[in-house]
């Protein structure tokens, strides 16, 4: 264990050093108006943050400063539309100690995570029923972790994501996270064909207020989610894409050790977060949310506060 320590603290080290290198400047491919949608009244959304962690900013994307800190978050973002409710990812759950166990000892001081407040213990204090579907953005444990909170919500994973998943492991994909029913699943396509730039999507309502958008690399089947409410602000929630709006911004890759760990095709992923960024150059007004960035959520607000 004590070598393996030692391993871990050298490569960080080296890592570190590394992460400060100029890159090359990317080239950014020019993104399209994003088509019109219409938010019916009623459309909502609300971040339910169930846990955060402090982390330098350097481990959040390739350039960061070693020097200062970061905030993490861990949400669950509840979607109302008037045809349906759902959450889109679930946050760290009620067993996600439990679960948390199962991470390899190295792993688990850099997946550290605090104020633990799940999902399910604020909707029902809130008196909020529970929805009947999940949308994960992708398979991680931090994102599947309380699927057992929501028993009768059905799962929803594209073909990718479930092959995915099942051929998944620690510490990324923790195969307890799965153990639920098969009815449960339901497994869906990018049927509505192209979008913005994106050669699939899936609009979840028909009425473009709601649509999937493929964004593969950090997982084969990651999708981000794309939502109008009715005041006309449009948010692209984009999972793990980067971890920090400055990866979108700057661009920047993320740091590359944790990038070697987490991100499973990590050339793809930085393909694809470029396409994102030019996305954001045409379309100013829009606002890019990775799932674990503190400040970007601050600025939106918490459950019980609602997005319309
Ligand atoms: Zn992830």
């Amino acid at each position: 264990m004590r070598k393996t320590l030692w391993i871990v603290a050298v490569l960080l080290v080296a890592a570190l050093v590394w992460n400060r290198a100029p890159q090359p400047v990317p080239k950014i491919p020019p993104g399209t108006a994003l088509p019109q949608a219409s938010a019916p009244a009623g459309l909502r959304f609300a971040l339910i943050k169930t846990a955060d962690a402090k982390t330098l900013q350097a481990f959040t994307y390739a350039g960061g400063s070693p020097f200062k800190t970061a905030g993490i978050n861990h949400i669950a973002v509840l979607v109302e539309h008037p045809q349906g409710r759902f959450l889109f990812d679930t946050g760290l759950g009620t067993e996600v100690e439990k679960q948390f166990a199962t991470i390899p000892f190295w792993a688990r001081p850099f997946l550290a995570f605090d104020n633990l407040h799940p999902a399910v213990g604020q909707l029902t204090a809130a008196k909020v029923a529970a929805p009947d579907r999940i949308i994960l953005s992708h398979a991680h444990w931090d994102h599947a972790s309380a699927l057992g909170d929501f028993p009768d919500a059905k799962v929803w994973v594209t073909p990718a994501e479930k092959r995915f998943i099942d051929s998944g492991h620690p510490p990324t994909v923790l195969p307890t996270q799965f153990q639920f029913p098969a009815e449960r699943w339901h497994l869906y396509e990018l049927s509505s064909g192209p979008y913005a730039g994106f050669d699939r999507s899936l609009d979840l309502f028909g009425d473009g207020s709601a649509v999937l958008l493929p964004l593969p690399g950090h997982t084969p089947g990651s999708v981000g989610l794309l939502l109008s409410v009715p005041s006309g602000q449009r948010y692209f929630f984009v999972g793990d894409l980067a971890w920090n709006s400055a990866g979108i911004t700057g661009p920047h890759r993320k740091f590359s050790l944790a990038s070697k760990i987490v991100d499973l095709d990590a050339e793809t992923n930085w393909q694809v977060l470029l396409q994102v960024r030019g996305l954001l150059d045409a379309n100013p007004g829009l606002h890019v949310v990775p799932a674990h960035d503190t400040a970007t959520h601050d600025a939106i607000g918490y459950f019980p506060n609602w997005v319309q």
